[in-house]
């Protein structure tokens, strides 16, 4: 059994929690009756699944959720929210002890108190989770039942030991860490997202193994807090996928505030000796003995589709997720599937997005398309890492000539004031037009920035638009309107050039 199936029972770590578990899987809960088939059942109270029974049951259906841990899912409970409380409190010590670099005085004895920051993270997820408290969910006219579903048939779901009927179903059921296998990882203990948030101290010494997202905001934020931090990463680069100099300024950064940064490494074995935990790490056939207090694992996540018994139901799965089509409906057309447990991109925003899809596509005939969402992410290093769109790879790839605007933060006026001038815009266009393809933002503020292309490539506007907005001064967005502007002299002709200067001439005279 996962550690998250029994995280209700795992918790309360304090009052907070005590508080969130009241409101997110209350003890007493009475599961109501069901009464003739539901127009939807969702199985899973996660972003996906909260999404899509909160609007369908405001357009009136008749809607039934499934929740078998805590409402809210990976994102409140065990991800998105306690992550980013974590790591803005880390950042708060990166900038005491960078206070000189501000004309202020770094305080003599910068001390870290890691019991504190993890209360504060309880207090901020307690706020957030009350939003969609079981109460709140039933009193918006949803069928809340708790306990682990799964299909009976290709139109029912058993849970909690009764039969739901439903004329459609999400399953909205996300996914969990996946654990690596390497031998004595499991027997010397490691932590997950979904344990690493109930850490009591912060260990002294952290090897972090992975570094996707997860791995990179994690170790961060660790080596702020003061661990002596390792993150091993298989491959040449961190954050695979994205472009090579933003995750260059990224290993950079991770390594100058102290990461000890092991790229093209992988952790063979595991060990327990003297209540350390002995790892040996292998880069180019050479084979390193590191010792540690904790290991957090952080190498991707693998859907929840076990126990489901989607073959009752017709619903064909394999390792990676739920299979859907464009219009997220599974191989049963009763059944839709939304968020971790069926996409590429596991990010709350698209989980949400694709379950608003489900909605208008299973009870509204809606022709709603996976493919014509416009998805940015961002990972929330410092500097934060967004994306949007196509990679220039992707499109070269595609046969989609691409020319590339970069801007340099450091050129950028409120970077300068902020003391945050590493990073870059980048955006890319159609060689010969201004259709945005996709854009790279490296900046403190990337993931708030990255939302004027998104915005953009959304909208069908093109990058020569964008040079038209007019920001307030001075802002790091003006970054992306540098980009547009750079564009925008290229527009300008050596005709137009030549006919301008004539005309300025003629009109001096
Ligand atoms: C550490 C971390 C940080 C993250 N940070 C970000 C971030 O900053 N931004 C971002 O966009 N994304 C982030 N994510 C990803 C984000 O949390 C997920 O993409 C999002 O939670 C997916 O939502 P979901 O509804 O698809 O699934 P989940 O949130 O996983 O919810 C699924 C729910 O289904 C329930 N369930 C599963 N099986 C059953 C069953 N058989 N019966 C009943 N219930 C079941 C589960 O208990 C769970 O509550 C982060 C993830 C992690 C791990």
């Amino acid at each position: 059994m996962s550690h998250e199936k029994t995280r209700a029972a795992a918790f309360p770590v304090d009052r907070n929690d005590a508080e969130l578990i009241r409101g997110a899987h209350p003890p007493h809960w009475r599961n109501p009756d069901p009464t003739g088939p539901y127009n939807l059942v969702v199985i899973g109270a996660g972003p996906a699944g909260l999404t899509a029974a909160r609007e369908a049951a405001s357009l009136g259906a008749k809607v039934a959720l499934i929740e078998r841990s805590l409402i809210g899912g990976v994102c409140i409970n065990v991800g998105c929210i306690p992550s980013k409380a974590v790591i803005r409190t880390a950042r708060l010590y990166a900038d005491m002890r960078d206070a000189g670099n501000f004309g202020g005085d770094t305080p003599k004895h910068v001390r870290v108190d890691f019991q504190r920051a993890m209360t504060r993270m309880r207090q901020i997820r307690q706020r957030i989770s009350r939003a969609d408290s079981a109460e709140s969910l039933a009193s918006g006219g949803i069928d809340l039942y708790f306990g682990e579903a799964r299909f009976s048939g290709p139109d029912s779901i058993l849970a909690a030991g009764q039969t739901l009927h439903f004329r459609k179903a999400l399953v909205a059921t996300g996914a969990h860490a996946r654990l690596p296998t390497i031998p004595g990882l499991t027997e010397a203990g490691y932590l997950s997202n979904e344990t690493m948030f109930d850490l009591a101290e912060c260990p002294r010494r952290l090897l972090v193994i992975g570094g996707g997202q997860l791995g990179c905001e994690m170790a961060q934020a660790f080596c702020l807090f003061g661990a002596n931090v390792i993150l091993a990463q298989r491959d040449p680069m961190f954050l695979p996928g994205e472009e090579r100099d933003a995750a260059q300024i990224l290993s950079d950064a991770l390594a100058r505030e102290g990461v000890e940064v092991r790229l093209n490494t992988e952790v063979v074995a595991v060990r327990t000796v003297g209540g350390k935990k002995l790892a040996d790490l292998v880069r180019d056939e050479e084979t390193t003995t590191i010792s540690v207090d904790e290991i957090v694992t952080g190498i991707g996540r693998s859907p929840n589709v076990d126990g489901l018994d989607l073959e009752n139901a017709g619903v064909v799965y394999d390792a990676n997720g739920v299979k859907v089509d464009d219009y997220l409906r599974t191989t049963n057309p009763r059944i839709y599937a939304a968020g971790d447990v069926c996409l590429e991109h596991k990010f709350t925003h698209t989980a949400e997005a694709t379950a608003r899809i489900v909605v208008r596509n299973a009870l509204f005939f809606g022709r709603g398309k996976l493919s014509e969402l416009v998805v940015p992410w961002c990972t929330y290093t410092d500097p934060e890492i967004a994306h949007v769109g196509l990679y220039p790879t992707e499109a070269r790839q595609n046969g989609v000539p691409v020319k590339t605007y970069t801007v340099l933060m450091h050129d950028v006026a409120r970077a300068l004031t902020d003391g945050e001038e590493e990073g870059f815009v980048k955006i890319h266009v159609r060689e010969g037009s201004d259709r945005i393809l996709g854009a790279t933002v490296v900046a403190a503020h990337a993931g708030e920035m990255i939302n004027a292309v998104s915005l953009a490539i959304r909208s069908g506007m093109g990058l020569h638009a964008l040079a038209d907005v007019i920001h307030p001064f001075p802002m790091q967005a003006q970054g992306i309107k540098m980009a547009a502007d750079a564009y925008r002299r290229t527009r300008l002709t050596s005709f137009w050039k030549q006919l301008a200067g004539r005309w300025l001439a003629w009109s001096r005279r």
